[in-house]
Parts: structure tokens; sequence; C-alpha cells
């Protein structure tokens, strides 16, 4: 997802080189307008968003110590985090008894996907939950939901045909009381577009069954078509939150950025995928580090989770963010890269890596690559992986018949390591400034042509 809007703002970055100050900032702040733009951004969001980022940047008081580069993506990030709303926002549900999330939308959003998306990631919280078909003129829908349900192992509410949505809601919320359940997710009838029949019955159920929840669903792929059809929800039905869905479809990201801005409700979730767990809380921090390809270290940390226990993850996690990284955690990590599925996936999450997967046209390279480092390492005495500088030509000699390898390549895996050390120093204290380090002082972002090639301190990289 957004990787043209990623794309946009690299060339941005990069055009700001040998300018003088005010002139890349002119620019840098013009190609961020067009690049929005063209990601089908509210042109109301991306004046406000260019507005508010053009006076930070001209402020008087500005960190000259940084690069300009570096000053415009702290800047932008921090704009962005804003007009996406800040802070995630959590479901508001009630701390006892059975609260309701009603979900309503147009046909084909994925209200149905998302009641199970949705069933699936409370249950994970510990709660208990029941699905409650509310469109009673289609039984195809209502045996839609019992399936969901048999496959999800959740109850579902047995609706009548042809009932009236009032009685069942209410009904369902009573008997899931009575059980003890925690939640309880209606699944209303959508329209082809908005009518006032539709709205009339969502507001209908609104106020007779006054669910704690009102989620929005919507369609990013739609673009700024979806923006308008949420702000006419907005004012007449009041959701509580949106939920986006087909986020993975939308390579531009324009109704992800607009959309909570255009309507004043905060995005609650994203639908990023068909399966069940493909559901992200809307997360603006992570979203935009995403977006900037920045890395999106928590994620990576999740990863790491699922791959090791999670106390050997965190320990890994805390030396290479304070520097204290030794080549024993480096061979670990590229172990951990192997067993987390396609290293792609991973390289999107760490800091310039996005451009980097793009130039990684044969994997299977850079994973012989990951092999031999591997066997380098695995060669070194406990000792020399400890403190690497006790490492002198005798031993290098050593390592690399031990390794099958060239006293060569044990010199460019230790200088990987050493770059590598370094980057991740300065990563736990400027992230920006970890990312010119990966330039090599050169113009442009790693990846983005120029420079070119790996950068170092990974397998392939020099
Ligand atoms: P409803 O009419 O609003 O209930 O929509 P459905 O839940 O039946 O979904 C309509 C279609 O959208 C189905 O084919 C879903 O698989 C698909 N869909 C729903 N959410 C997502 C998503 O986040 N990503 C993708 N790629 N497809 C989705
Ligand atoms: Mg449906």
């Amino acid at each position: 997802m957004f990787e043209r809007l990623t794309e946009g703002i690299s060339n941005a970055v990069r055009g700001v080189g040998g300018k003088s100050a005010d002139a890349a900032r002119e620019e840098f702040v013009g190609t961020v307008r067009d690049r929005l733009l063209d990601s089908d951004v509210h042109p109301d969001v991306t004046s406000r968003l260019v507005d508010r980022l053009q006076r930070r940047l001209s402020a008087p008081d500005q960190d000259t110590s940084a690069a300009p580069s570096a000053r415009f993506m702290d800047g932008l990030r921090e704009e962005m985090i804003g007009i996406l709303g800040g802070q995630p926002e959590p479901l508001r549900l009630k701390s006892s008894g059975t609260s309701a999330i009603m979900l309503v939308g147009l046909q084909g959003t994925g209200k149905t996907t998302t009641v199970g998306k949705l069933a699936r990631h409370l249950a994970g919280q510990g709660k208990s939950v029941m699905l409650v078909p509310l469109d009673v003129r289609r039984p195809a829908a209502i045996d839609q939901l019992r399936i969901l349900g048999e496959s999800l192992d959740v109850p579902v509410w047995g609706t009548t045909a042809q009932s009236k949505p009032v009685k069942e809601a209410r009904a369902a919320i009573k008997a899931a009381d009575k059980q003890g359940i925690d939640v309880v997710l209606l699944d209303t009838a959508g329209r082809l577009a908005i009518d006032r029949e539709l709205m009339d019955e969502i507001a209908t159920l609104r106020d007779k069954v006054r669910p704690q929840e009102i989620l929005y669903v919507l369609d990013a792929m739609a673009g700024q078509s979806a923006v308008q059809t949420a702000e006419a929800f907005a004012e007449t039905v009041k959701p509580t939150g949106i939920v986006l869905t087909k986020v993975d479809a939308d390579p531009r990201g324009g109704a992800v950025l607009s959309v909570g801005a255009r309507t004043g409700i905060p995005v609650k979730y994203m639908g990023v995928g068909e399966k069940h767990a493909d559901l992200e809380p809307f997360d603006p921090q992570r979203i935009v580090n995403r977006l900037l390809d920045m890395g999106d270290i928590e994620s990576l940390t999740e990863k790491f989770d699922a791959a090791v226990s999670a106390e050997e993850a965190e320990a890994l996690g805390e030396r290479m963010m304070s520097g204290k990284f030794s080549l024993e955690d480096f061979g670990r990590q590229l172990e951990l890269m192997g067993s987390m599925g396609p290293l792609e996936n991973i390289l999107g999450m760490i800091p310039g890596g996005k451009g980097l997967a793009k130039q990684m046209r044969d994997l299977s390279l850079a994973e012989t690559e990951i092999k031999r480092t591997l066997a380098i390492i695995r060669s070194m005495t406990p000792k020399e992986r400890r403190n690497p500088r006790l490492i002198g030509n005798s031993h290098k000699k050593r390592i690399s018949a031990g390794s099958g390898t060239s006293v060569g390549d044990v010199n460019r895996v230790l200088k990987r390591y050493k770059t590598m050390q370094k980057l991740m120093k300065q990563l736990s204290k400027s992230p920006m400034r970890a990312l010119q380090g990966l330039m090599g002082g050169g113009g442009g972002f790693p990846g983005m042509g120029g420079g070119g090639g790996l950068p170092p301190g990974f397998p392939g990289g020099r």
C-alpha cells in the first residue's frame, strides 16, 4: 500500500540536495503537495497539511545541525501523524455487561468480512463474541454470517428472514447478556448507494438499540468518492469510528490520509486483506513510519516475537537499539530473518528497506549471502564473536578455512557487522541520521538510484 506516495516523497527528498535552504524547502513542500494530490488525498486536507509543513519548516528556530532532508522528513512525519489523528483510537466498550458494535456502510465494502475479523480480534483479547445478521431481506446474507461464525467457532444469532432488524438486535443483545457474552457484532444491510431508506434504517437501529460503537465500513479503493460517502454518513448516522477496508489493494492511500480529517471521525481499524487475520488497529504513527519508509520497528519486533520467544526478542531488540550489538547478535538476527518468511517483507520494515526490496530481484542470491555470513560467524570462537577486535590475520585465515570462504569474505562480514552496529546506535538516537548514514554521505535515499545497491550491514551490501 501507499507505494506511489512513498516513491513520490522519496523523490522529493532526493531533489533537495545542492540548493539554497529556501529553494530546497520550496521545492520539497511543492513536491509533497503534488504527490499528495496525485495520491488522491483530498485537496483541503492536502492544503492543510502543506500549510502547516511550510510554517513549521520556515520557523526561525530550526535545528541547523541536522541536514535539511532530515529536518524536512521529520517535519513531514509529524504533520502527517497529526492529520491522521495523532493517537490510535481504541474501541469504547462497556467495562461490564454486553457491548454492541454495529457495522454500517454500502454493499460490498467489507462489512461482513470485517465482522469476522473483529470477532477474531476481540476473541484474541479474551472477549466472548456473538454475531448478529441484520440484513433480514437477504436470506443469503444470514447464511453467509452463519457459515462465518462456524469457521470462527463463535455463536451466530438465529435471525429469521423478513423479521424486523430492531427486534432481532434487541433480542440478540438480551440473550447475549444472559449468556455473559462480552460483545455482539451487528452486521447491517448495505445498499448500492446512499438512499433515504438505508439512512432511516440505520438511524432507527442506532436510536432503539443504542450500540456502544457504530463503525462505518469504507472501501479505501474508492478514493475520493469514498470520502464523499463518508461525509454523508458522518452527518446523518454519526458513526463513532471508521474501518477502512481494502487498504492492501489501494496503492495511493488518498482515502487513508483524508477520511479522518474530512469527517472528524476517527479511523479505528484498517482491513489489509481478505483473511480473518488481515485487520490492523489504525495507528497514525506506525502508518506514517511505514509510509515514509522509516522502518516500522514495532512491527519488526512483533515478527521477532512470533519467530523467537518474547524474551529473546526483547533482549535482542534492546541490544540492537543500544548499540551493544555483538557478532552473535548479528548472526542471530540473520537467522531470524531467514525464519521470518520472505526477506522482502522484513526489508519493508527497516529504515530505507522499501527501496532496497525493489532492487533485490535476485532474492536467492541474498540468501546465499546470508548462509555464507552465518557460516563465517559460526566458524569463530565464542570469544571472537563477543569481541571481534581480537580477530587478527591468523584468526581470519582459520575462520575462512573453517567456513569455506576467503579472508576477503571474512573482512567483509566484519565490516558489515561494524556498520550495522553503528547504524543501530544511531537508530536509537535519531532515525533520520541513521538514514543519512545509510546514504553514505552522498545524495539520495538508499535504494533510490544514485547510491544503488544494498546498504552496509546487509548481506550483499558494501
Ligand atoms: P459487505 O457487503 O459490506 O458485507 O462486504 P463483504 O464483507 O461481503 O466483502 C465484499 C468483498 O470485499 C469480499 O470479496 C471480501 O473478500 C472483500 N474484502 C473485504 N475486506 C477486504 C480487505 O480488507 N482487503 C481486500 N483485499 N478485500 C476485502
Ligand atoms: Mg455483508
